[in-house]
C-alpha cells in the first residue's frame, strides 16, 4: 500500500484528498519509482480543485512532476536505484502522477536527476522552473540579449515568474517584474528585479500599440496582459508567452508582429522534446543560484497538498511549493 491524493468524480461531485492505495491499482508502465518529492504547479492547482478541465481520467492521482528513485525498472536505460526527475507528458492529467509516494511510468518519460541537485531541490524547480527556463531559452535563440534592453517578467511572484527572475537577472538583464502583490517587492528585488510594476498597468484593454519599451518579455498571464505586453515590446523583440493566470483568451491584433516584427514565441513544457529538456536542466544547474531558490521555496506535506491548491489559485502562493510526500 503507499499514500497518494487521489481525485475523484462521480454522483457525490469532485473531490481531492490523502488516501492509502494498493500497488497493484497503478497504472501500466515499465519504470517504478519511489518518490521522494513532488510540486505544486498552477496545472495541479486545477486539476485538485476541478478549476479547470486538467484531468481526463477518474479517479485521477495528481502531479505533473515527480522526483525519486527507481525500485523496478524493464528500460534498457534505466536501472534500479536511479535518481530520476519527471516533468509533464501527460502525467497527473491522463496517467497517475507524482502527489504519491509511487508512480508507474514510461522510462523514456524520465530524465536523470541533474547532479547538481538534491530531488527536492528539483522539485523546487519543478516544472514552473523547468518552463522559466524553456523561456529564457526562446528570448536566447530569438536574439534577446542583455544589451537590447529591460525584459518583462509577469506574474512574476509566481513559480514560473520567480524562476524567471532570478534566472534572467543571473544572465545580466534588468529585469522589470510585473505583480499584482506590492508586499513582495523585496522578495523580488532579492530574486534580482530592478523594477517592479503594477500588473493594473497591464490587466486592462490596452491600445494595438503602445509605446516601445520591452527587448524581451516572459508571459505567464495571458489575456489582456500579454495583448499589453505585444503592444509594447522594442522593435523586433521577443515575448515567450506559457501561461493564462489571467485567462486563456489573447485579446490582441497584428499590428505589434507586421508593424514591430515582434516574435511571440510560443513556450509548451508538457510535450517538450527529450533533448531541449535536458538542456533546460543542465542550464538550470548552471544558472539558477541554489539561495535564491530556496528563498522562492516552502515544502509542505501530502495532507496540505489541498488546501494549498486552493490557495495557489487564489494567487496566495510566492514562489515554488515542494511537497514531501512521505510525511
Ligand atoms: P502560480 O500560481 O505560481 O503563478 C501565477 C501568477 O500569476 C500569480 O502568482 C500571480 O502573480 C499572477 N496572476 C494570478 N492571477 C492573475 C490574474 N487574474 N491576472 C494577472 N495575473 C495573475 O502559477 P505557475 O507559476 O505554476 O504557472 C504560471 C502560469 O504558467 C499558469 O497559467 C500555468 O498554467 C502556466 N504554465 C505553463 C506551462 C507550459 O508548459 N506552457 C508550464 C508551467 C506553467 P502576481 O501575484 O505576482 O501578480
Amino acid at each position: 500500500m503507499f499514500k497518494a491524493v487521489l481525485v475523484e468524480k462521480d454522483e457525490a461531485g469532485y473531490r481531492a484528498g490523502v488516501t492509502e492505495l494498493d500497488e497493484a491499482a497503478l497504472p501500466e508502465g515499465d519504470v517504478t519509482v519511489r518518490v521522494a518529492y513532488s510540486t505544486l504547479n498552477y496545472k495541479d492547482g486545477l486539476a485538485i480543485t476541478g478549476k479547470g478541465p486538467v484531468v481526463r481520467k477518474f479517479p485521477m492521482v495528481p502531479g505533473i512532476d515527480l522526483a525519486g528513485r527507481v525500485e523496478a525498472s524493464s528500460h534498457a536505460d534505466i536501472s534500479v536505484g536511479d535518481a530520476v526527475v519527471l516533468n509533464g507528458w501527460g502525467v497527473g492529467e491522463g496517467h497517475w502522477g507524482g502527489l504519491a509516494q509511487l508512480a508507474r511510468l514510461k522510462g523514456e518519460w524520465l530524465v536523470p536527476l541533474p547532479a547538481a541537485f538534491t530531488p527536492r531541490q528539483a522539485m523546487a524547480i519543478g516544472t514552473a522552473g523547468y518552463t522559466a527556463m524553456l523561456c529564457v531559452m526562446a528570448l536566447e535563440r530569438h536574439g534577446v540579449t542583455p544589451a537590447h534592453g529591460e525584459v518583462l517578467v509577469t506574474g512574476a511572484s509566481g513559480g514560473v515568474g520567480s524562476v524567471a527572475v532570478a534566472l534572467l537577472a543571473k544572465l545580466g538583464y534588468t529585469v522589470v517584474a510585473s505583480t499584482g502583490r506590492p508586499q513582495e517587492a523585496e522578495y523580488l528585488t532579492t530574486l534580482g528585479a530592478a523594477e517592479i510594476i503594477d500588473r493594473a498597468q497591464l490587466a486592462a484593454p490596452g491600445k494595438l500599440l503602445a509605446k516601445e519599451r520591452w527587448a524581451g518579455a516572459v508571459d505567464t498571464v495571458g489575456s489582456h496582459t500579454l495583448a499589453n505586453v505585444c503592444a509594447s515590446m522594442k522593435y523586433r523583440g521577443t515575448v515567450a508567452a506559457c501561461g493564462l493566470a489571467q485567462g486563456m483568451d489573447f485579446p490582441s491584433s497584428v499590428a505589434p508582429f507586421i508593424l514591430r516584427g515582434v516574435t511571440l514565441a510560443g513556450v509548451d513544457s508538457v510535450m517538450a522534446p527529450r533533448a531541449e529538456r535536458l538542456e533546460a536542466w543542465r542550464r538550470l544547474a548552471q544558472e539558477l543560484d541554489a539561495a535564491k531558490l530556496e528563498l522562492m521555496t516552502h515544502e509542505i506535506g501530502l495532507g496540505e497538498v489541498v488546501d494549498t491548491a486552493a490557495a495557489l489559485l487564489e494567487g496566495r502562493v510566492r514562489g515554488r511549493v515542494v511537497v514531501d510526500v512521505n510525511r
